[in-house]
């Protein structure tokens, strides 16, 4: 099953890891929708498949508190929901829960791994991203920070990382877990409106105390389209990186800025994600690239295979390959995402103040890193 070599992606799966991302209930089957796809494809053989290994109870404690490892580890499905640590609602308490984060936190880090031990250029977690994870709860369908364990391994290599999330929702928890400290920049690109889960993430809001400065928040309003989106990210990814140079790179790949999610307002089409991976990948640094939200499955499926294949530097056909879930992917059979007729709440006028605000933001860093900006 392993072939390596001179394979520069690294694939992390294997049954159990698609199983305890399949056993979410809010994302049942997408894990098996995705790798399957990515099979009919027929990437496999082009990327350095790995096997996952869990997470150990030491490696979740790396960011979660010991009260909340314990409730993961012993609370029982169907019990009182522990309001406190996020348990219940949207985040309810499964039957071996505790195996299923240690699987899902474990993907990350065996694909962290991959890349600190210099192994691949690229990895691949599609079942990772569980970007709302805060340190003591539970939220939003995440119950442990696979991106911050993974951060954290990261930097005993590579010093300065650099955190991208694309998922229409803001990616607090890895900001939270970095909010007061200089050692990540992280970039969130999200829809901000009221009442638009989780509501946190203005521009103006970049960091606290020693971190103040290295929080980068990017808030749209619905509806936002390829041209906007691609233009918000080209314009800010270069300049940043150009000030902070990182030596590492972790993105998340949340699907659920496509047209047609049903929990996302976004009018994206894989695309504007493509494109956006390309500026990724120019960076030249080594990458791991994570899933994250995405409810509508097939269209997240469509979406992480063409990311897989543009870091192979390949072309897919327009059409879906016959496979074991082709009939969920009618009526039009195609890989494409078509965008809505929606019309963007985003003006021209409004995107360029948040490039503005942006730009003063890296500015600001730059100051702090001792650097010149034009
Ligand atoms: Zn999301």
């Amino acid at each position: 099953m392993t072939s390596k070599g001179t394979l520069s992606v690294a694939y992390i799966a294997d049954p159990r890891l698609l199983a305890a991302c399949d056993a979410v209930p809010v994302f049942r089957l997408r894990a098996s929708l995705t790798h399957s796809l990515i099979s009919a494809y027929d990437l496999l053989p082009k990327m350095s498949i790995v096997p996952s290994h869990p997470a150990t109870e030491e490696d979740i404690r790396g960011f979660h508190s010991e009260e909340y490892v314990k409730l993961l580890q012993t609370g029982e499905p169907e019990t009182e929901v522990e309001d406190e640590y996020g348990l219940g609602f949207d985040c309810p308490i499964l039957p071996n829960l505790w195996d299923i984060v240690c699987r899902l936190a474990g993907g990350t880090l065996t694909a962290a791994r991959e890349l600190v031990e210099g192994r691949v250029k690229y990895a691949i977690n599609w079942c990772g991203g569980w970007h709302h994870a805060q340190r003591d709860s539970a939220s939003g369908f995440c119950y442990v920070n696979d991106i911050v364990l993974a951060i954290r391994l990261l930097r005993t290599k590579y010093e300065k990382v650099l955190y991208i999330d694309l998922d229409i929702h803001h990616g607090d928890g890895v900001e939270n877990a970095y909010l007061f400290t200089p050692k990540v920049v992280t970039l969130s690109l999200h829809q901000l409106e009221p009442g638009y889960f989780p509501g946190s993430g203005p521009a103006t809001e970049t960091g606290v105390g020693k971190g103040r400065g290295y929080t980068f928040n990017v808030p749209y309003k619905s509806g936002i389209n390829n041209k906007q989106f691609v233009h918000l990210f080209e314009s800010i990814l270069y300049n940043l990186c150009e000030v902070y140079l990182p030596h590492a790179v972790v993105c998340q790949c949340g699907a659920d800025a496509l047209a047609g999610d049903p929990l996302g307002n976004g009018n994206l089409t894989i695309e504007a994600y493509n494109t956006c991976i390309q500026h990724v990948l120019n960076l030249n640094k080594p990458t791991l690239f994570l899933g994250g939200g995405g409810y509508n499955k097939v269209n997240a499926a469509k979406l992480w295979t063409s990311i897989t294949s543009t870091l192979l530097a390949t072309s897919l056909a327009a059409e879906i390959p016959e496979h074991h879930f082709f009939p969920l992917y009618g009526p039009s059979f195609e890989l494409e995402v078509t965008a809505g007729l929606r019309k963007s709440e985003n003006t021209q006028t409004s995107i360029n103040d948040t490039v503005k605000v942006t730009y003063d933001n890296i500015a600001k860093l730059a100051e702090l890193l001792g650097k010149k900006t034009e």
